[in-house]
């Protein structure tokens, strides 16, 4: 029985977490639960799953949260909450499903602590991709990632990274896909927040349709799997079923292939090096009928070439794109830019940045994304 913290327990990934986990029967045991703000839901889960330890945003939430928790359990708030669940002797695997950079920290002090890892987040690894995986290395950690097409071809690889030649990184082209880009600004956000093949988080979401969550998905492949960006070809799959692929150097293609459902990846990143029986429907090809394949269109989706650009200049540079994206869309959430300008603000903001390349610290990377929070939200606010 194994152990496992679940932060970002809300969300969609952390939904879909605590229903793998109840459906692998008595193989984990839940001991702590995270949510920022959502305390209902959170209290909900904590009911049924009794965790020791729940994590809240802040203090006048944790106070607010009290009356609602199983009796006993210990609430904490904030950073230092979730850095107290990683560091507990009594959790050996954490699932890392916040959404934004907020889960960096904890993320490496889980590392640095030798837990298991489950990494649904992008943005820590994007961030601060050289210190995550390095810290691992030393540690001895093996990441297994969430994220639907890097558990793909971390499934793919199997081990053999070294014959890899590229790797096609699949993506179903986002709600916008077949709509006009002159058309983008008219589009009610609550329709962009209607990803046709995903249910997700409302920031992933919106990336999609920017296509930047592909762009930050070059980005932790590269680290993840330690590959060239210019070896990382992007194609859009509107099925999606493949999830990606991997080619060899003798030109031999391994992809991985199944219906759209995070709870797949979450339970192989859970049972990893085993495969546990079938949560998700298999696939019926016949139904499906063809799998297609297109180049995705950089005119229309400029945050690609923008996170391609960041990826290929390294240093900070994807640390701030990173964090300007999460603030752009957070404003574009709020009603206060238009869509097109999400890309045109980041874009901004990397232009302002003075990129260090060669290494650099984690104190770097906070600093380089608590800038590009605040040119972004003068970009935004002005
Ligand atoms: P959601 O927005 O649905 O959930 C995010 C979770 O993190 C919630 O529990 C939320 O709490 C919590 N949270 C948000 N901000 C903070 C913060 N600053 N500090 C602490 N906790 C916070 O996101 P998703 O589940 O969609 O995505 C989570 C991560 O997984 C992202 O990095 C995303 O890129 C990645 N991912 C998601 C996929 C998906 O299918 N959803 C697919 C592949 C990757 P609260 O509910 O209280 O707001
Ligand atoms: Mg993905």
């Amino acid at each position: 029985m194994k152990n496992v913290a679940v932060l970002g327990s809300t969300g969609s990934i952390g939904v879909n977490a605590l229903d793998v986990i109840s459906r692998l029967h008595g193989r984990f045991n839940i001991v702590a639960l995270s949510a920022l703000s959502n305390i209902d839901i959170l209290a909900k889960q904590s009911n049924l799953v009794r965790p020791k330890i729940v994590c809240v945003g802040d203090e006048a939430l944790a106070r607010k949260a009290k009356s609602a928790m199983p009796a006993g359990t210990r609430i904490v708030h904030g950073l230092m909450g979730l850095r107290e669940i990683v560091v507990r002797r009594d959790v050996d695997m954490v699932i890392f499903a916040v959404s934004g950079t907020a889960c960096l920290v904890p993320l490496l002090d889980a590392i640095e602590n030798r837990k298991g890892i489950a990494l649904a987040n992008k943005e820590a690894l994007v961030s601060a991709g050289p210190i995550v995986m390095s810290l691992a290395h030393k540690n001895g950690v093996n990441i297994i990632p969430i994220d639907s097409e890097h558990s793909a071809i971390f499934q793919c690889i199997n081990g053999r990274s070294e014959n890899v030649a590229k790797i096609y990184l699949t993506g179903s082209g986002g709600p916008l896909l077949d709509v006009k880009r002159e058309k983008f600004d008219s589009i009610p956000a609550k329709l962009i927040l209607k990803h046709p093949r995903w249910r997700m988080g409302k920031k992933i979401t919106v990336d999609s349709a920017t296509m930047m969550n592909k762009g930050l998905e070059i980005i932790e492949a590269k680290h993840l799997f330690s590959i060239d960006e210019n070896l990382i070809d992007v194609i859009v799959h509107p099925e999606a079923i493949v999830h990606s692929m991997v080619e060899f150097k003798d030109a031999a293609i391994i992809a991985q292939l199944g219906v759209p459902d995070m709870r797949l990846p979450i339970e192989y990143a859970l049972t990893f090096p085993h495969r546990a029986d079938a949560i998700v429907k298999r696939v019926d090809f016949v139904k499906v009928g063809s799998l297609t394949f297109r180049k995705p269109d950089l005119k229309k989706f400029p945050c690609l070439g923008l996170a391609r650009a960041a990826a290929c200049a390294d240093g900070l540079a994807p640390a701030v794109l990173c964090a300007s994206d999460e603030e752009a869309v957070k404003s574009y959430l709020d009603g206060e830019i238009k869509f097109s300008d999400i890309p045109r603000i980041i874009e901004k903001v990397l232009t302002l940045h003075k990129n260090v390349r060669g290494s650099f610290s984690i104190n770097d990377v906070l600093g380089a994304d608590a800038w590009a929070r605040e040119e972004t939200k003068r970009l935004c606010y002005h």
